[in-house]
């Protein structure tokens, strides 16, 4: 059973354990149960092990037809609760997550599972299972912040033989306090202050051309000097031949929208939700995501028609946008 902790330990990073009195109060509910005991919506079946292959590609064929077995690797398919879900957590794990709350570890983050496969499932097999909270690691630092690793197993059984069980890490943590930003170099005259300022797009020697375009009102795709098929988002290579050779196209700004989203949370300062995020594919053939404007939010519509225009959002910024045009 040290497996876990090693695990966990290589996830922490390297800290220092800590075996405080908190990690001692935490240890005593160590094999107590995390969730009430529960059975399977459904008993292992055809169509549930048929619709996973599809949707991953798996053509075995130990998973088709008389005698098939369902791939191991769906144990947690069975036990899964879907919307109408399953009993809740046990009283012992919301005691632990309330120690841990009080004691300022408040964040929560899943770490890593583990798997085992003690015998194949069958269709027919109705699933039984239950959590137990298995280890509580010492105190540890990582680069999310400091706190405690816990490891609860679920058992999985078959009337009463085991066939397999699933482990779930999470780490229960203070946050670390985020480093101090270096003041820039010369302050922005924008007077929005700066975390309401529309994000800055990441310039790098990959796609810094595309932004030199963009500050000429130009509309660069990348095109491979080998196969000249065109690419966007710009990359270091083709994707269809490998060529690191390429040379640009200015694109004529017309495209429709292909698809798009209406975003109404999470807020963010330099938006005012709702809007539309539109990916636009352009008269070339390749796709962009950016904003349409022009159009109130719940107008835009795929197919579209959109044409490209600069927007200046500041000093430092300027965006290529897609404004709809009147269709034909
Ligand atoms: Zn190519």
């Amino acid at each position: 059973m040290s497996t876990g902790r090693e695990k966990a330990a290589e996830v922490g990073g390297g800290g220092t354990d800590v075996r405080d009195a908190l990690y001692e109060r935490l240890t005593a509910y160590e094999g107590r149960s995390a969730s009430h005991a529960a059975v399977g919506k459904d008993p292992v079946n055809e169509p549930m092990i048929r619709h996973w292959c599809e949707a991953m590609g798996d053509d075995n064929p130990a998973y088709r037809g008389p005698g098939a077995i369902a791939p191991p690797t769906m144990l947690q398919a069975w036990t899964l609760g879907g919307l109408s879900g399953h009993p809740d957590r046990s009283g012992a794990y919301e005691e632990l997550s309330t120690l841990l709350d009080e004691a300022g570890y408040t964040s929560i983050v899943a770490t890593d599972c583990e798997q085992e496969y003690l015998r194949p499932l069958r269709p027919g097999d109705e699933v039984g299972f239950g959590n137990v909270i298995e280890s509580v690691s010492p105190r540890k630092t990582t680069k999310l912040g400091t706190g405690y690793f816990i490891t609860t197993r679920m058992d999985i059984r078959v009337g009463d033989e085991l066939v397999g069980t699933h482990r779930f890490r999470v780490l229960k943590y203070t946050p670390a306090p985020r480093p101090a930003k270096a003041a820039p170099a010369s302050a922005p005259a924008a007077t929005a202050p700066k975390d309401a300022r529309r994000p800055r797009p990441v310039i790098n020697r990959d796609n810094a051309g595309f932004w030199a375009g963009v500050a000429e009102h130009k509309l660069l795709i990348q095109r491979c000097a080998d196969c000249a098929v065109l690419r966007h988002p710009w990359l270091p290579g083709c994707n269809a031949c490998g060529s690191l050779g390429w040379d640009t196209v200015e694109a004529s700004g017309a495209g429709t929208v292909f698809s798009y989203v209406v975003m109404h949370h999470p807020p963010f300062p330099a938006f005012d939700p709702p809007y539309a995020v539109g990916l636009v594919e352009l008269d070339e053939g390749v796709r962009i995501i950016s904003n349409v404007v022009g159009v109130p939010y719940d107008k835009v519509r795929i197919g579209m028609p959109v044409q490209v225009e600069f927007l200046r959002v500041d000093d430092e910024l300027e965006l290529p946008v897609f404004r709809a045009r009147s269709e034909g």
